[in-house]
């Protein structure tokens, strides 16, 4: 009986070690999962701003020069920008892209430009819906916020 009570113990003892290391792997899961958002965000921010850039030195030239020249950004791919303004009903985009709206992170109040992505989400006869999500990155605290989102029928 007592080396039974010795094994009770000890596995109450190594169980409450395990499901310690168990929420802190799950703690780095989540946090690995939304650097992997972050990351995945910029990378498209970058592919958009490169995008739009070569659509509109093919266009100021006036003649086909690259895949990009008809760039329809959110046709086919999630384009992010800067938020230049928003309401409720609308999240208009800054197309230089330059930092332009600025919001304060809900959890450690630093300053941080509201960024926007834009995607087609139903493309039908009746009418395209688009869908544009405004959110913010919190540089200190590495997360990714959602603002609010609209959606848009034409
Ligand atoms: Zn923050």
């Amino acid at each position: 009986m007592k080396t039974l009570i010795q094994i009770l113990e000890n596995s109450n003892s190594k169980l409450k070690n395990l499901e310690q290391n168990i929420r802190r792997l799950e703690r780095l899961k989540e946090y690995s999962e939304e650097l992997t958002r972050i990351k995945e965000t910029i990378e498209g921010f970058k592919k958009t701003e490169y995008k739009v850039r070569e659509s509109l030195k093919s266009r100021n030239l006036k003649k086909k020069q690259n895949d990009y020249d008809y760039y329809d950004p959110g046709k086919y791919d999630v384009a992010y920008f800067y938020v230049k303004s928003m309401n409720d009903e609308e999240i208009i985009p800054n197309l230089n892209f330059k930092p332009s709206l600025m919001t304060k992170c809900a959890k450690c109040k630093s300053e941080t430009p509201v960024l926007m992505s834009y995607t087609q989400a139903d493309d039908s006869p009746e009418g395209d819906s688009w869908q544009a999500v405004a959110f913010y990155i919190c540089c200190r605290l590495k997360e990714i916020k959602t603002i609010t989102s609209s959606n848009r029928f034409l």
